[in-house]
């Protein structure tokens, strides 16, 4: 039998991983892991090593861990009928009531579920149905789509360019033309100049660049905005007070579309269906993936609301089909999935527990972390939290990237088997638990964490990074 060695091994000759110093893991320079199994929110490596999985995967196994209902829908619907395409009308049962599920859930105004793998080819989706609607509606010039610096909504060359992080466009010659990018929502971060205002003032500069960016550009050239209702991969940071409120007045004036990025969000996570219902938010077009299988099959969705849909309906009676189609689209596989994990949710009321549990981790980061030396703010919603450092919390003054203070946390936690992501871009550890974790779970997620924030800073002091802790 292979050891965990072997397998890191073999797996460094032959596998390209993601976001990962290719030279440094194909050479050995770099760790590799091996997971074999999981439970609940705990995963296994192949040494047997249990680890709490505060992050959910990559925010997506709401459900947990080793749930056989969901694996037992996915063998059952296999045996049936594992495959056939969803072109021109064909269809399968699961994915009928999917549609009818998500379609449910989503409420009133969104009209019909088109299906993709991952996010990202679900955001690719997206901007060709943009472009399409206004094609039909004769104009265009409208075209171009305006995301958010720090936002993340995929890696391809069209949702790579969304995504608002910086790793992503270096050396990929991104973001592609017609993809612009305003202010990030992050009341935390706001400059000196805006030191002063408050939530409501700063979502109102928010919303004011947005226009200046709209009016600079030609109003009839900008056809959509997207946005993650919160702000996540760029930092799990909800939105400041009255933010979508001021953004959408904007758009609504401009006759700009929104897409609710909603592949974190869905499902949940923030203790609402969508993060939309939580925030008031009216989107055209919603993103769905993760949450919506908790990632036991692969499979995403744009969810598309009326005003696009009938435009969409007049397109094809103009033009014939509409030439847009992935070979898996409406897997059968990853709608019975679908179907097993978001019965699960209802019957267990994970969304629910989300609000709940999710206030009480929200709480118990608070009294670890509210006065933490290092510790510039603590925040978060739902199931979805962040610890954000700085050198003065006081000040909010971060630390030199060069001390690389979150990535040496995330390590300190993975020693004490927690699972934390740094987050790419500034000094913040995200945590994104199961909907399933229950309190007691969250208190030793706290404490792990904890230990781990202790262990850095004291390491700090001693380097004389910091003065005292
Ligand atoms: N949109 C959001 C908000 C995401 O967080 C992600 C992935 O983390 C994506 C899109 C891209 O999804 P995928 O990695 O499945 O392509």
């Amino acid at each position: 039998m292979s050891t965990h060695q072997d397998l890191i091994d073999r797996d460094r000759k032959v596998t390209f991983h993601a976001s990962t110093h290719l030279r440094d893991f194909a050479h050995g320079d770099a760790p590799g892991r091996v997971i074999t199994g999981g439970k609940g929110i705990n995963i296994v490596d192949k040494d047997g090593r249990e680890f709490i999985d505060g992050f959910a995967g990559l925010y997506c196994v709401n459900i947990g861990y080793g749930r056989t209902e969901v694996a037992e829908a996915i063998y059952q619907q296999a045996l049936e009928m594992s495959y056939y395409h969803t072109y021109v009308g064909h269809s399968n049962e699961p994915q009928i009531a999917l549609s009818e599920q998500i379609l449910k859930l989503a409420g009133p105004g969104m009209s019909k579920v088109y299906y993709g793998l991952g996010g990202s080819d679900a955001n690719e989706t997206q901007l060709k149905l943009v472009r399409y609607y206004n094609n039909v509606l004769g104009r265009p010039q409208k075209k171009k789509v305006i995301s958010r610096q720090r936002g993340y909504h995929g890696s391809g060359l069209a949702t790579g360019s969304l995504t608002g992080l910086k790793a992503f466009h270096d050396q990929f010659d991104l973001p592609m033309a017609g993809i612009l990018h305003t202010e990030a929502p992050h009341y935390y971060q706001r400059s000196a100049e805006q030191e002063n205002m408050s939530e409501r003032e700063f979502s109102a500069h928010c919303a004011a660049k947005l226009e200046e960016m709209i009016l600079a550009e030609g109003p009839d050239t900008v056809a959509a905005f997207i946005g993650e209702p919160v702000l996540g991969t760029g930092g799990i940071v909800p939105p400041p007070e009255g933010y979508w409120e001021a953004i959408q007045a904007v758009l609504n004036k401009y006759d700009i579309l929104l897409i609710a990025d909603e592949v974190v969000c869905g499902f949940g996570r923030i203790g609402a269906d969508f993060g939309s219902h939580a925030y008031g938010i009216k989107p055209d077009l919603i993103t769905i993936a993760k949450g919506l299988t908790s990632a036991y099959q692969p499979l995403s969705g744009v969810i598309v609301g009326d005003r696009v849909w009938q435009v969409l309906e007049q397109g094809t009676s103009e033009l014939g089909p509409i030439g847009h189609g992935w070979t898996y689209s409406g897997h059968a596989l990853g709608c019975a999935a679908a179907l097993a994990n978001l019965a699960i949710i209802e019957r267990e009321d994970l969304t629910g527990n989300a609000r709940d549990t999710g206030a009480y981790l929200q709480s118990r980061m608070q009294a670890a972390f509210g006065d933490h030396p290092i510790v510039g703010e603590t925040r978060g919603v739902g199931m979805l939290a962040a610890l954000e450092f700085a050198v003065d919390p006081e000040t909010r003054r971060p630390f030199d990237p060069s001390h690389k203070v979150g990535a040496r946390i995330a390590a300190a936690a993975l020693e004490q088997n927690l699972i934390a992501r740094a987050m790419p871009q500034g000094d913040i550890l995200g945590f994104a638990p199961p909907l399933v974790t229950t309190r007691d779970e969250v208190d030793e997620i706290v404490a792990r964490a904890e230990r781990a924030v202790n262990k850095v800073t004291d390491e700090l002091v001693k380097e004389g990074v910091l003065q005292t802790a």
